[in-house]
């Protein structure tokens, strides 16, 4: 059916534009009439209507134009239901686009909704700007977010789970007991594809070994054999769910967390020894505090210079010699994970890395008056083919890392989340935000004249 102009750019299916005013306040009242075939069927019956009872007008909210507020009169027919047998004795016309009882129209929902799951904007934020309540935009947020969610993630190859503090948690004193019952966990576990592009595979409250399992035993089983490279940070209570969900599955310990262990070992041994040394924790002019981010740094990217100093201002005393062991200690164990292929850029043998590992074992053997050391070469030999697997296979969790700052974000717009539910939705939705974005390149599509008018403005 072909519309007129205005009609046309309002843009409503149903509603004839026949005036539009603007206000003193600059917004613009459009005068609107129902015109669509189905509109005066009775909704019980769907039989047309035969009478009308009365005239009605209805404000529904719609969409700003741009900056300015655009306010919608609808002159709406009240019908009579004259069909024999039927218990509707008048109702009054509706739209798809303006159901029954809205108070706004179908567009106006879905853009709130749109903005919220798709732009990042906080539910608050959407409602404030759409001059709607804060429950009608997340209801018209989750309408959109629901069954996107709901779909089962396609099989991964390379899983990674991963703990996220979402907050406080939230108590409830239990009235007959006397008990304290959890609402809300501090933590969230959050399952994610480090492998592929779906992102936030999936969370779920709490951290212990049950709350993994449970989110996995969910899973159909054909999704859980596809499961190749489990990553993990280290930590026993994952590793425990994924061995007992996940037989079959290897484990792979997140070399980012292993290094960072060994950091903080020398750290550590370089506090103890300058408390040792002087009685007080170390400042500015001491020789070892002027080379502490030196320890830290990856010896491939110390200078020549940057390398000479951190010799010269161990090397010299019994006191820089033990921190200086825990150094070379640290660069041992890097030396054996630096044999993955993305450094070395061919495929690593076990034997090798396994051998790189017996050199850092010797080497904290033979410094074993270091206790820091010792402990390090006690939690690398239990880890150890957990580690050899992450080095064989590549895998990490820097991408579950990445998406826990998505996560984040997502908290700290909202002002951090009351409701466990909503905050997975929502930052379930984030994180996956990026697999539903359009093809670059759209196909132009065929444009169609819905005002059947030539294009001669004058
Ligand atoms: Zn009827």
């Amino acid at each position: 059916m072909a519309e007129d102009t205005a009609s046309a750019v309002f843009g409503v299916e149903g509603l004839r534009v026949f005036d539009a005013e603007r206000e003193a306040d600059g917004s613009l009242t459009v005068w609107v009439v129902t015109d669509h075939p189905d509109a005066a069927r009775c909704p019980q019956c769907q039989a047309p209507a035969g009478r009308v009872h009365e005239h009605v007008l209805t404000r529904p909210r719609d969409l700003s134009r741009g900056l300015d507020g655009v306010s919608v009169a609808w002159c709406k027919r009240r019908w009579k239901c004259e069909q024999p047998g039927c218990g509707r004795k008048t109702f009054t016309e509706s739209l798809p686009a303006v159901p029954p009882r809205c108070r706004l129209t179908s567009r106006l929902r879905e853009l709130a909704g749109a903005e919220v799951a798709e732009r990042g904007c906080t539910v608050a934020e959407a409602a404030r700007f759409h001059g709607i309540s804060w429950p009608v935009a997340h209801r018209a947020f989750c309408e959109r977010a629901d069954p996107v969610l709901a779909r089962l993630p396609a099989p991964v190859a390379h899983l990674g789970i991963d703990e996220h503090r979402r907050g406080r948690p939230r108590w409830r004193i239990e009235e007959e007991t006397g008990e304290y019952v959890l609402l809300a966990d501090r933590w969230h576990t959050c399952f994610s594809g480090v492998s592929g592009d779906q992102g936030l595979l999936g969370q779920v409250e709490g951290r212990t070994a049950d709350d993994a399992a449970y989110w996995l035993a969910q899973m159909p089983a054909a999704w859980r054999d596809a499961v190749e490279v489990v990553a993990i940070d280290m930590c026993t209570i994952y590793a425990s769910a994924v061995r007992r969900m996940l037989p079959d599955a290897t484990l792979a310990v997140d070399l980012f967390h292993v290094v960072q262990l060994a950091v903080k070992m020398t750290g550590d041994v370089r506090r103890r020894v300058v408390r040792r040394r002087y009685g007080r924790r170390g400042r500015s002019g001491d020789p070892e505090y002027g080379i502490k981010s030196l320890l830290a740094r990856d010896l491939e990217h110390l200078t020549p210079g940057q390398f000479a100093k951190v010799m010269n201002t161990l090397g010299g005393s019994r006191h820089g010699q033990e921190i200086l062991a825990a150094w070379i200690g640290k660069e041992k164990l890097r030396d054996a994970l630096n044999l993955r292929a993305r450094v070395t850029g061919s495929a690593p043998c076990q034997r090798n890395v396994r051998d790189r590992l017996f050199l850092f074992y010797d080497w904290c053997a033979r410094n074993d008056d270091i206790p820091e050391l010792l402990t390090l070469a006690r939690t690398i030999s239990r880890w150890e083919n957990d580690i050899v697997a992450a080095v064989l296979t590549g895998v990490s969790n820097a991408k579950s890392e990445a998406l826990n700052r998505i996560a984040k974000l997502e908290a700290r717009q909202a002002y951090s989340f009351r409701n466990p539910a909503n905050q997975r939705r929502r930052v379930r939705t984030a994180c996956t935000r990026g697999t539903r974005r359009p093809a670059p390149q759209a196909a132009r599509r065929q444009s169609r004249s819905v005002t059947r008018r030539k294009h001669d403005p004058g």
